[in-house]
């Protein structure tokens, strides 16, 4: 099953622009290939507002966030997780306002770290005021959020449904434009891939997801998603069964196409899967695993 990927999305860059009667969105100016065109900053309510995902700490960024929630107040700062184009702006955005920050917990720590000793992209600075469990309802004026805990892309991802629209904030866990990063030593692919398999079970209306636009057919996406990384993982088995035992030369075989600039990336992707598969007794690697090591088929 083939994913469908929508990279239509469009806006504006720093100016709020209404997504659904409860939700406003703004895009701060961060394209990347990771981005895409940058983080969507979603403000929940009218007068009394939840805002989820501030965003990078960029001073354009800060200025035109507080521009934008400029005659609002700010009720609750709620990060999906820690990565630095999505929690690092609610440490500004709690002193302008008071607000509390809710998230899972600070950035993942404790995990084997496979000898991949620094980990980009990570915000070690933010730590939640109230830490959230899965199934948590956040009441704000005139909206209801339920935390969905969703281990895989980060361990402390945290996906937010809006009760009132059916709607599902999925951070970066599920996206229509690009499938999502799981990467070791704190991106789990066996989490990934549960986690899945739990947004497979509810009933979303609709998804938006921080970078790109609205998902209007959310079960198919996470379907579709959960089908490709059970095809990759096939992929790699059936390398290592052919005797390709490194993870570069795995990632050219399987990754046909790939933006040269993705490829560590998808190398640490690989490594996520060898990590599962090692882990359930599917492959061996030989002496410590890690990126550098070579993989085979558990016979
Ligand atoms: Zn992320």
């Amino acid at each position: 099953m083939a994913i469908s990927f929508d990279r239509s999305f469009d806006a504006p860059y720093e100016r709020p622009v209404r997504a659904s009667p409860r939700i406003r969105r703004m895009l701060a100016h961060n394209p990347s290939p990771f981005t895409f065109r940058g983080t969507s900053v979603a403000i929940v309510g009218e007068g009394n507002v939840a805002v989820i995902d501030p965003g990078p700490d960029d001073p354009e960024h800060l200025a035109a966030l507080r521009a934008a929630l400029a005659g609002e107040t700010v009720t609750h700062i709620l990060v999906t997780h820690t990565h630095r184009d999505h929690s690092p702006a609610a440490r500004a955005l709690k002193e302008w306002t008071g607000a509390p920050a809710y998230g899972f917990g600070p950035h993942g720590r404790g995990k084997t770290d496979y000898g991949i000793s620094v980990e980009e992209g990570g915000d070690r600075d933010f730590v939640p005021d109230i830490a959230v469990r899965d199934g948590d309802i956040i009441a704000g004026a005139g909206f209801t959020l339920e935390c969905v805990h969703t281990p895989g892309h980060t361990s402390n991802h945290m996906c937010y449904a809006l009760c009132e629209e059916k709607a599902l904030f999925t951070g970066d866990h599920v996206m229509g434009w690009s499938t999502s990063v799981v990467a070791p030593p704190d991106g789990d692919m066996a989490d990934y891939m549960e986690s899945l398999k739990k947004l497979i079970a509810r009933d979303d209306a609709i998804y938006w997801p921080t970078h790109g636009g609205a998902v209007r057919d959310p079960q198919t996406l996470a379907a579709a998603t959960l089908a490709h990384r059970l095809d990759r993982e096939a992929q790699i088995v059936s390398a290592l069964r052919d005797g390709v035992s490194a993870i570069p030369e795995i990632v050219s075989r399987i990754y046909v196409g790939l933006d040269p600039r993705l490829k560590p990336a998808a190398g640490l992707s690989v490594f996520a899967h060898l990590v599962k598969l090692t882990r359930e007794g599917r492959a061996v690697a030989r002496g410590n695993p890690g990126l550098g090591a070579a993989y085979s088929a558990a016979s």
